[in-house]
């Protein structure tokens, strides 16, 4: 029989590609989503791409009645939680608001899942939770840290989880450390979609191309790097999306829970990304050196090598791939 995977946050970025990966790899999905940061027609496109019917839950992941109903009225066989608020600088100005959507929401879905008997969780987490990482490429096994109430609420999952995973020997739990999902899917019909101000590299270099902002703002052109501005290891979120078909099947498979990078092992200078953009739209686009960003750190790389072990993981597509796919994404939506 099908297994049916809840995707809580699946009209999102990482959730809408990894809802088409997991549908390609035979696998039935529901989404649960309040669209407080997608596109109300994310579902519309997804059945485009995957040429089926899309189910959708709209609502709050913290709404225990509205998650009761979805497992009461689905066979939910595992869940890969998204749902989250990501922004690290909002984050700084808005805890509470971040520790209630991250970590209650993870606390109402834990219980929901326990009371309808589904014990296999994929959970969306993220370099961050390295902090400022000594050793580079970065292991699973280094210390974690954080710098925002952002990566606070992100460590403070991980250490729920393993708290409530090693309680109860019917729950299996993967952490997927996620670094730096960029790219769009091959239909151009899903990608990056930021519904206010776009605070990562890549959408505010596509503002850039777009002509809605005059030049790029290089946070720093002065870190202890080959160019002197910040790197950082970037992968395709379609690779990103493989990665969690991979982690979900060796979690049915195995019944053991895994902790797992899922990155390149390559990094990029802000400049070496804007010049990839810039091959991806046909012009060199413009930038300025600014001030360095609070909380920066100058490096973050992947080790990949346990995802490549555990889960047979490599990421595939490289930089310009990532470059023209997000571009081919948004100037389509742009022209609509
Ligand atoms: P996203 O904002 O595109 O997706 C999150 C989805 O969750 C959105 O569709 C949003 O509407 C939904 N959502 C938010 N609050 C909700 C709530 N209370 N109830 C129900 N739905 C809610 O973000 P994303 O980039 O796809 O990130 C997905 C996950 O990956 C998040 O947990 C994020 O912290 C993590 N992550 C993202 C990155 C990144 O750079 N994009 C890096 C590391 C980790
Ligand atoms: N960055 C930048 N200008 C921007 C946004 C980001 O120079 O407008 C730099 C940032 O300092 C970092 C890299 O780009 O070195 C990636 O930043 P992003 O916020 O996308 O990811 P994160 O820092 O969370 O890894």
């Amino acid at each position: 029989m099908t297994l049916t995977v809840l995707l809580t946050g699946g009209a999102g970025y990482i959730g809408s590609h990894t809802f088409v990966a997991l549908r390609a790899a035979g696998y039935d999905a529901v989404i649960l989503d309040d669209f407080s940061n997608a596109r109300q027609d994310v579902p519309d496109r997804l059945e485009v791409i995957t040429g089926a019917p899309v189910r959708v839950h709209r609502g709050d992941v913290r709404d225990a009645g509205l998650l009761a109903r979805i497992f009461a009225e689905h066979r939910i066989g595992a869940v890969v939680h998204f749902a989250a608020l990501k922004a690290a600088g909002e984050s700084v100005r808005r805890p509470l608001d971040y520790i209630d959507v991250n970590v209650t929401g993870l606390v109402a879905l834990l219980k929901a899942m326990r009371a309808a008997g589904c014990g296999r969780l994929v959970f969306s987490s993220s370099a961050t939770v390295y902090g400022t990482p000594e050793v580079l490429p970065v292991p699973e096994t280094a210390p974690r840290g954080y710098a925002n109430p952002y990566g606070f609420t992100k460590l403070a999952c991980e250490q729920i989880l393993e708290q409530v995973a090693a309680a109860d020997p019917g729950l299996a739990v993967a952490v997927l450390r996620y670094f730096n999902p960029v790219g769009a899917h091959a239909s151009a019909l899903i990608g990056e979609d930021p519904q206010d101000f776009p605070n990562n590299l890549v959408p505010y270099i596509a503002e850039v191309a777009l002509g809605r902002r005059p030049a790029l703002n290089v946070f720093g052109g002065d870190w202890p790097t080959r160019d002197g501005t910040g790197v950082r290891d970037y992968i395709h979120v379609e690779d990103l999306a493989r990665g969690h078909v991979l982690s979900l099947t060796r979690l049915l498979e195995t019944g053991e829970g895994h902790t797992v990078n899922l990155g390149t092992g390559r990094g990029y200078s802000v400049l070496e990304m804007l010049a990839a953009y810039s091959r991806a739209v046909g012009r060199e686009l413009p930038h300025v050196i600014a001030p360095r960003r609070p909380g920066d750190v100058a490096e973050v790389v992947a080790d990949p090598s346990r995802a490549a072990a555990l889960l047979g993981f490599r990421a595939e597509k490289g930089v310009d791939e990532m470059c023209a796919s997000s571009w081919a994404f948004v100037s389509r939506r742009a022209n609509r």
